[in-house]
């Protein structure tokens, strides 16, 4: 699931540009990925400038209630797997030591978060390590109504934003917004609140690792807005976080090196993570990103290996 930025700023415009971009341009047209991939180019220079701050993200589990086609968190074919509440603690504690408790965003996402059970854990160390800090909670929705009130009562108490991805599936989303008006949470979709209903996107992996490290990077779409902290580690996007489960289900060996991954452990200033996520990594050579399919008919996974090639 793709992070989003707060606040109004150029990030909004944008976001609000593609949005609507897409209901005149047909996403699965050629026209829509020449029109991405000029404007991803164009951004390189912005999108990849050295950071101030950060916009983390934590997968609470890893699988997924819902089985979507393309998943870029490869959540159709992981195993089951939850985040360790004491792992965690210890990153978010690191982790606000090196920023002084203080990040861009927060982002809780999955897989399907709302199957971990001890979210509510997840939400109140991140708000007790970044009490100013945007947090966010980003579901497929599915579980939303069969919380209980406790569910509600922490997210209000921590301020977590609740975000929605926008499939097409049945889900009682009035339901959904009228709860969270209730306990006064704020509520959007993943993308913004006029995202239009998801397509799936393809970001081919390239198995012979035949890609120009530069060229991915540069037109990648999640550095620096998919980072993501798990054991102990950040990794600068979902891709080289879940290819292990890619790796495994496939019996592949795309390989995750040493200089793909910051050991938070080893991490003396955040300038350090701010230089590490600047560059192009080893692993950009599997990622054929010119390659990229949109408008991917949504329709459930069926764990075929083209599904991510
Ligand atoms: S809802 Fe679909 S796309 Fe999102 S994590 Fe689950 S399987 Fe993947
Ligand atoms: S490996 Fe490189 S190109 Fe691929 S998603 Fe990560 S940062 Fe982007």
């Amino acid at each position: 699931m793709e992070q989003k930025n707060r606040g109004f700023n150029v990030g909004d415009i944008l976001r609000t540009i593609r949005n609507n971009i897409i209901k005149i341009v047909p996403e699965n047209s050629q026209l829509f990925k020449w029109l991405s991939l000029i404007g991803l180019k164009m951004n390189a220079k912005k999108n990849h400038a050295v950071l101030t701050a950060m916009k983390m993200g934590v997968y609470a589990v890893e699988h997924c209630n819902l089985n979507c086609k393309c998943c870029t968190a490869f959540s159709p074919i992981a195993e089951k797997c939850f985040l360790d509440i004491e792992s965690y603690k210890k990153d978010v504690v690191k982790l606000a030591e090196l920023t002084g408790n203080n990040l861009e965003s927060f982002y809780i996402t999955g897989g399907e978060p709302l199957l971990h059970p001890q979210i509510l854990e997840v939400f109140t160390i991140a708000r007790e390590y970044f009490p100013k800090t945007d947090l966010f909670f980003m579901t497929n929705g599915l579980l939303l109504l069969k919380m209980p009130e406790t569910f509600w009562e922490t997210c209000k108490q921590n301020n977590v934003e609740i975000n929605v991805s926008r499939y097409p599936i049945q889900i009682d989303i009035d339901g959904i917004k009228a709860k969270t008006k209730s306990y006064g949470i704020k509520f959007d979709y993943v993308g913004g609140s006029d995202v239009p209903v998801k397509l799936m996107w393809k970001y081919p992996l390239d198995l012979e690792g035949r890609q120009s490290l530069r060229r991915s990077y540069d037109i990648c779409t999640q550095i620096n807005r998919c980072i993501t902290m798990k054991d102990g580690k950040i990794y600068p996007c979902n891709t080289i976080a879940g290819i292990e489960h890619f790796n495994k289900y496939f019996n592949k060996n795309l390989e995750v090196t040493a200089d793909d991954v910051l050991e938070l452990s080893k991490v003396k200033n955040v300038n350090e993570i701010y230089e590490f996520l600047h560059t192009p990594k080893p692993f950009c050579k599997y990622c054929n990103r010119k390659g990229v399919v949109f408008g991917i008919k949504y329709s459930s996974s069926k764990k075929e290996i083209e599904e991510w090639t």
